[in-house]
């Protein structure tokens, strides 16, 4: 049996990055940049006002009150034609382009109209509410890097920069798989002793949020032909995924019906809890990553090993702020040789500092608690006892990818 480390260091040299696309803005959100955004523009075009008020000539105002002449007005997207000449303002609006010949903006607040003519009641610091062309972004910036995982905030300014489309990697079809005579799938009334199949939705949910595209294979029973058909129509996917099939029982299949259609293992048992019996290898060219059926242990596994590997085939990074730290609300005993992932309730303290409850009922069986959990408590193999108080790493569930 192999560790955590070692399986996910064998799982994640197994994927290389895919190939990209182009798609337009409206459906990138979520997507991971194949390539840098430039900036096809500067932003803003033109020196603009920041306020609303008057455009004037700093040596004008230098002494207040001074009466200036209003010449004409910049509104956001209309240029005052003429450049200032001394004695005159431009009636400015925040967004409007500053006039030639302007250095300095007058608040509206500061000023005094009076048919035609504007009285400056302050001194303007020159400079000051313009904002010089470019300030935002220069054109040719680079603006968002390869590998960024896009948000909406990254849309706007993609937009801004004068993209419409943009090169996001190809997303990975991972085919999903469960087994087992026992299995019915959702929304089919289980006979007596059947149970839903609730690791098909579940992962193919995982997979989606994740930024890849799952193939429901549905259920294979446990035979070996029911399997091996099934697995075939995995082919031309980016990963299979299954579940359920791969422990030490008698009705545990997977392995040996892909073993007749070219199966190799890379590892097969991890020191986890739950996941202990997770399966790697390839059919061919296609990787495989078998799943205990329990639902906490495959969910688990999907955070631990498949998660990974959809962000290697995106070209994105190490999924960022999922693992931190947090004081345990209660103690724990000492663990044995596998590493444990405890389903746990997430608090915050009066300083905002995370606190971990795990449940006191850790079965790989309930979904409910999986469901009702907050974060994973990680428990390293042979951790000691450890008291109420104690800094633990979690892994947080919270977001919507988990
Ligand atoms: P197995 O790994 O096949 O020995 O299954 C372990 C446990 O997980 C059994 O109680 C199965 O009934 C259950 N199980 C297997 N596959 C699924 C599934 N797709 N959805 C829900 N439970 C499952
Ligand atoms: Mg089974």
């Amino acid at each position: 049996m192999i560790s955590v480390e070692e399986a996910l260091a064998r799982v994640t040299a197994a994927f290389r990055p895919l190939g990209s696309e182009r798609v337009p803005l409206s459906a990138a959100c979520g997507r991971v940049l194949a390539e840098d955004v430039k900036a096809a523009l500067s932003q803003p075009p033109a020196a603009v006002s920041s306020m609303d008020g008057y455009a004037v000539r700093a040596a004008d105002t230098a002494k207040v009150p001074a009466s200036l002449n209003v010449v004409g007005e910049a509104p956001a997207g209309r240029a005052y034609a003429g450049t200032l000449k001394p004695g005159e303002a431009v009636r400015i609006f925040t967004g409007g382009p500053l006039p030639e010949g302007a250095d300095a903006i007058v608040i509206q607040e500061r000023a005094k109209t009076e048919n035609g003519r504007v009285e400056i009641l302050e001194v303007p610091i020159p400079g000051k509410f313009i904002r010089p062309e470019g300030l935002d972004f220069k054109a040719g910036e680079t603006g968002l890097s390869k590998g960024r995982q896009l948000t909406p905030r990254d849309i706007g300014l993609a937009a801004a920069m004068g993209a419409s489309e943009v090169t996001v990697s190809r997303k990975p079809r991972i085919a999903v798989l469960a087994t087992g005579d026992e299995l019915v799938p959702p929304g089919q009334k289980p006979g007596p002793n059947q149970i839903v199949s609730s690791n098909g939705p579940a992962l193919s949910a995982f997979i989606a949020a994740q930024g890849a595209e799952p193939l429901d294979l549905g259920i294979a029973g446990d035979s070996i032909p029911a399997l091996k058909s099934a697995a075939e129509r995995a082919m031309g996917a980016d990963m299979l995924v299954t579940t359920g099939g791969v422990s030490v029982g008698d009705y545990d299949l997977v392995q040996d019906a892909f073993a007749e259609i070219g199966f190799s293992a890379n590892f097969w048992q991890v020191a986890m809890r739950p996941g202990k019996p997770l399966l790697f290898g390839r059919i061919g060219q296609l990787p495989m990553l078998g799943f205990p059926g329990n639902p906490v242990s495959a969910i688990v596994c999907a955070i631990v090993y498949m998660r990974p590997a959809i962000r290697i085939m995106l070209g994105a990074g190490a999924e960022p702020g999922t693992v931190r730290v947090a004081r345990l609300a209660r103690g724990l005993g000492a663990n044995d040789h596998r590493q444990d992932y405890l389903r746990a309730k997430l608090s915050f303290d009066g300083a905002g500092a995370a606190i971990a409850e795990p449940f006191e009922r850790q079965d790989s069986s309930m979904l409910a608690y999986l469901a009702g959990a907050e974060c994973l408590v990680v428990r390293p193999p042979h951790a000691p006892p450890i008291a109420a108080g104690g800094m633990v790493p979690i892994i947080l569930l919270s977001s919507a990818a988990a």
